[in-house]
Parts: C-alpha cells; structure tokens; sequence
C-alpha cells in the first residue's frame, strides 16, 4: 500500500458572499467533507465541471483557501504538518514544500520582470537563498531542467509563446524543491500539440524530482493519459475515486460515466453513445438535499432526493458514492 503525502478527512470549505443591508449573508459550501489521500510520487488527477470545487480543494491543500471543518494533513517522510493549526513559521516552510502552477501562462508572468527574476522571485521571498550567486544557480538549474536556454533568462515573458510560458511558470513553481505541487488546469490554455510537450515534461519532472502532483482538469482524455490515479468531485464532494485505469475500464458512478461518455471517440461507432450531461451544475450557496447530483442523474429514485449517499468502498482503492451503483453495474 502506498503511503500518502497529503490525506484530507472530512474537508469542508465555505466561504460567506453577499450580505449588506436587511440582506443575510450566504454560505457558499465550495467543498463538502471530502476525504482522500494522495499517495507519496502519484500523479493524482482531481476531474470535475466547472464550479465542483476541484480549484478550491487544491487550494486547500496549499493552505490557500480558508479551512471551514475537517483536517489536511502533509507528511513526506521529513516533516508532519497538520494544516488547519500551521503556526505562521511552519506556514512559510510548507510553501517551500507545496506549489501552484497556474492555468494562464499569460496572466501568470509580471511583464515587467526578466524570466531569470520571475523564477528567483520565490527563493528571495521565502529567503532560500542567501546570496546572489546562489539564487543564480538555482534558477539556471531548474531553467535547464524546464528546458529553457541560458538566454531566455535574460528576456521578458510577452517574447515568448504560450508553451514557453508555462515552462518558464513551471520553474518558478519548482525552484524552491517542492515535494506536492497542484497544476491547476496547467495546459487547457495551450494548444493541443503544445499540450503534450507540457505533459511529458511534467512527468519528466516528476520523476528527476520525485514530484507528486494533484492535477485538476475538465479534461478526462488528458487525465485518462496522465494520471494513476483519479477523483471526481460533483458540487464539492467527491463521487468516485479509483486508479486510473480501473475508474476508465469500470466506472461506477453515474456522473462519472457521463462525463466520460462526453470524450470526444476517434471511432466513429462510438460517437453516437455519448450520454449527454443535460442541465447546469446546481449553485453551491443552495445545494439540493441528498445526493447532490440527483438533479441531472437520470436514475434518480426517492431515496436520492433524502438520502446523501456515503462512499462505499468498492475494492482496493476504488470508492463510490451511489445509492444504486451495485445495480447500476449490472452482471459482472
Ligand atoms: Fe443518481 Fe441516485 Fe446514484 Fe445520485 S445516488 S448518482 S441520483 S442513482
């Protein structure tokens, strides 16, 4: 059994919004007890619609979002945080540990600053380093492992294209050795050829820095070739979680099956099967009772209206939470 760097038990993010004169303020519930573990070098992909709360759950696990209830917890074998209670000290040693790449590599890069000191910027912040030399080194290193040349470090971001970009956000994200890093819809921005040379260099990454990713995306054909691991969130709480090639070759949840149904096919017979999602995700400030998704699951019965279902445990780390996902199955 793996062991896990990150594991959340009973997660829960709200954030109040609105209010103001004779108005009561509402509570947007962006992240509903989640618990998951992500095992230590997994490549653990977080999949979901817009608006399920995926964003938030990977802030949360950088500290980054406010912690309403439940516990994070980070252990890598040299260091044990509990998040929740992380005193300011142990706060800033815990970024150096746990990174964000950005979805835009456009608005991610101030265009006022050289590449060479967009990436020493975090090793200056979180004082790192301790002389120019240092960081210096430092960024050249982790540049070359970006496969960035010595001369781009020089120039300024709007000189270079959108896969340029994301390396060079990627070597900011890794100058400071994280261990965890969240790449949080990391190449939706670029162009599908581009894409998979950012694919393969995270992976390559991954492995010279014995990285462990959480990577959230809408894009199940990019997490079906990257990830081992996957979890799918529907309105902050999490459906169904399995390796990767389990949760392909034998989803269990409904919205899991739609959302893969929805991959576009390269095989023509299959193109008309695709179960189309119909209607919106719900509003997060006014969730409807028991299971979230019974709005849109066209198996939907009485007890899913009530009844929140829990996550059953369906063999070695494959969970679900259906009322009907035994009967749904069908024979085996
Ligand atoms: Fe659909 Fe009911 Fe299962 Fe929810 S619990 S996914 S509504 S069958």
């Amino acid at each position: 059994m793996n062991t896990s760097l990150i594991t959340a038990d009973n997660l829960s993010v709200q954030f109040p919004i609105g209010g103001g004169f004779l108005r009561k303020k509402q509570m947007l519930h962006a992240v509903d007890d989640v618990s998951l573990a992500i095992p230590k070098g997994s490549f653990f992909g977080l999949v979901g619609e817009s608006g399920s709360g995926k964003t938030t759950l990977g802030r949360a696990m950088l500290r980054a979002a406010p912690i309403s209830g439940g516990s994070i917890h980070y252990s890598d074998g040299k260091v044990n945080y509990n998040l929740v209670d992380l005193p300011k000290s142990e706060l800033i040693e815990y970024r150096k540990r746990a990174q964000l790449i950005f979805q835009d590599p456009y608005a991610a890069l101030s265009p006022r600053m050289t590449v060479r000191d967009i990436i020493a910027e975090p090793l200056e912040v979180m004082g790192i380093t301790s002389s120019r030399e240092e960081t210096d080194e430092r960024v050249r290193n982790i540049a070359a492992k970006c496969r960035l040349n010595l001369e781009h470090l020089r120039r300024f971001p709007h000189a270079f294209s959108g896969g340029q970009r994301q390396r060079i956000s990627i070597a900011r994200a890794l100058v400071s050795n994280p261990r965890f890093v969240v790449a949080d819809e990391s190449v939706a921005a670029l162009d599908v050829s581009i894409q998979a040379d950012i694919l393969n260099l995270l992976k390559s990454l991954q492995d010279d820095l014995q990285l462990t990713y959480l990577f959230i995306s809408h894009d199940l054909s990019v997490v079906a070739h990257i990830c081992d691991h996957v979890a799918v969130m529907y309105l902050g709480r999490l459906v169904e979680t399995a390796p990767t090639r389990e949760l392909f070759n034998a989803p269990r949840h409904p919205y899991t099956k739609a959302l893969m149904s929805a991959i576009p096919s390269l095989d023509p017979d299959q193109r008309g099967n695709a179960q189309k999602l119909e209607g919106e995700i719900p509003s997060p400030t006014n969730p409807p009772p028991g299971c979230k998704f019974h709005t849109r699951c066209p198996h939907a019965i009485d007890i899913c209206k009530q009844q929140e279902p829990k996550l059953d445990h369906l063999g070695v780390e494959h969970d679900v939470a259906c009322h009907r996902w035994q009967e749904l199955s069908g024979p085996a």
